[in-house]
């Protein structure tokens, strides 16, 4: 697409796009009167508009049912999981049963490696990226302690070459082909968080099936972002938060899926509560734990009823969007233009103020773009905040914007680029 830096041709794309209405849904946060671009949406996302009804309905049922509306209502508690799976699976490429909503992501990789990895002497290792979301490095290193082994010896994280931000698919192959019969267990990010490196997750698994390992990932910043297929791509497991490109609120429900072949394997590990007991027996309160089929089996304790209505509302509003196919059309566009408009920024300045570290190659990102400033990278982050622009600022140096085609528009990048120059002429 031939792209302009101008006004008139983001709004252009905006009368163009057929998402454009969708971002009415959500509430946008303001300063001083005026609402924010928000480049956020791979942190938390936006609350949408109904959030506050659907919290009211719930308050409501417990008001007028109190401990019946498990039963009871228009919607009982205690299948209300099932709605979210139905919206849940096209998001992530999964049948219904092969997901569930539960639980807080951390926690769901620890209960999810519980079952997966599986050390034994000779092979016990596990292959991660160099750079993973630290609660993710603490989650995997803490486990490996757990089954007495030692972090340095047992993880082996792929480094990116020297002088490269990101990860080579072909490096990530021959490290596991390397390590092949050691490893137990290749644990990756679906997207990187700081660089917005969307790993090629179909190569890996493939790789990491060939040395014999069980896969899997963390999709905290991919899920709702880039188009999943954890099922054909024969994914063992992963898990994901929706807060981030979800916009279920903070501290929302995360998601988990679990490949159907392993749903009749009685060999896992799991750590069991009532919630995952067999759903037609779990209140004759029997003792010995049969798990319900499928990833619900993993469930623990009962459903969290009000991050599980927000989740709900907004995965609504991704069935209305069409779900990911649509978003992802508009998404690579508009993260193309906010390259573009950020290439565009450096040659007007006559310097590469703004490195963009983020892959430029479609299939290997996401909406985010990673950027890291030739000098005073907090400051300038500071100023796009003070303008109305709001991103968000990694240590040590790196500015996070994500273009979210739900609720972000062409003028959105457009704006930011302008933002960008006048405080690069500024500083320069
Ligand atoms: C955001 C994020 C988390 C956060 O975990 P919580 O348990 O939801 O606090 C973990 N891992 C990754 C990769 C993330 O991006």
């Amino acid at each position: 697409m031939n792209f302009e830096n101008t006004l008139a041709f983001a709004q252009e794309m905006d009368q163009a796009d057929p998402l454009r209405d969708i971002r009415n849904e959500f509430l946008f946060p303001q300063q001083n009167g005026k609402p924010f671009i928000y480049l956020c949406g791979n942190s938390l996302g936006l609350q949408p508009k109904v959030a506050r009804e659907v919290l009211e309905v719930q308050l409501s049922n417990w008001q007028n049912l109190a401990v019946e509306g498990w039963f009871e209502g228009d919607s009982p508690w205690m299948f209300y999981h099932k709605e979210l799976k139905k919206l849940m699976a096209p998001i992530v490429g999964a049948s219904a049963a092969e997901v569930c909503p539960m639980n807080t992501l951390t926690v769901n990789l620890h209960l999810l490696m519980v079952s997966f990895y599986k050390p034994k002497a000779g092979r016990y290792k596990i292959i991660m990226e160099a750079g993973a979301f630290p609660s993710d490095q603490y989650a995997i290193e803490s486990q490996v302690r757990f089954h007495g082994y030692d972090p340095k010896d047992a993880i082996i994280e792929v480094v990116p070459r020297e002088g490269e931000y990101t990860l080579r698919t072909d490096d990530i192959i021959s490290i596991i082909k390397e390590n092949g019969t050691e490893i137990a267990l290749v644990m990756f990010g679906g997207v990187n968080y700081f660089t917005g490196q969307w790993f090629n997750m179909e190569a890996i698994t493939k790789a990491g099936h060939a040395a014999g390992a069980v896969v899997g990932f963390d999709l905290a910043h991919a899920a709702g972002n880039v188009p999943l297929k954890l099922h054909d791509w024969d994914i063992d497991f992963a898990c994901w938060c929706s807060y981030k490109y979800q916009n279920s609120g903070p501290g929302g429900i995360s998601g988990i899926f679990v490949h159907e072949k392993h749903f009749s394997d009685s060999t896992l590990n799991r750590f069991a509560g009532w919630w995952g007991y067999q759903e037609e027996q779990r209140f004759k309160m029997e003792k010995g734990f049969v798990p319900e089929v499928g990833a619900d089996g993993w469930q623990v304790s009962c459903t969290q009823v009000m991050p599980m209505a927000l989740y709900h509302a907004s995965l609504q509003i991704f069935e209305k969007a069409g779900f990911i196919a649509p978003l992802r059309t508009k998404s690579k566009t508009l993260t193309s233009y906010l390259f573009y408009v950020i290439n565009e920024v450096n040659n007007k300045l006559g310097v590469e103020q703004y490195k963009i570290i983020t892959p430029a190659e479609e299939a290997d990102r996401g909406a985010q773009v990673s950027i890291i400033a030739r000098a005073e990278g907090k400051k300038i982050f500071d100023l796009l905040v003070a303008n109305n622009v709001l991103g968000d600022w990694r240590e040590p140096n790196v500015i996070r914007l994500s273009p979210v085609p739900l609720y972000n528009s062409f003028e959105d990048v457009f704006k930011t680029g302008e933002l960008l120059l006048s405080i690069g002429r500024e500083l320069l």
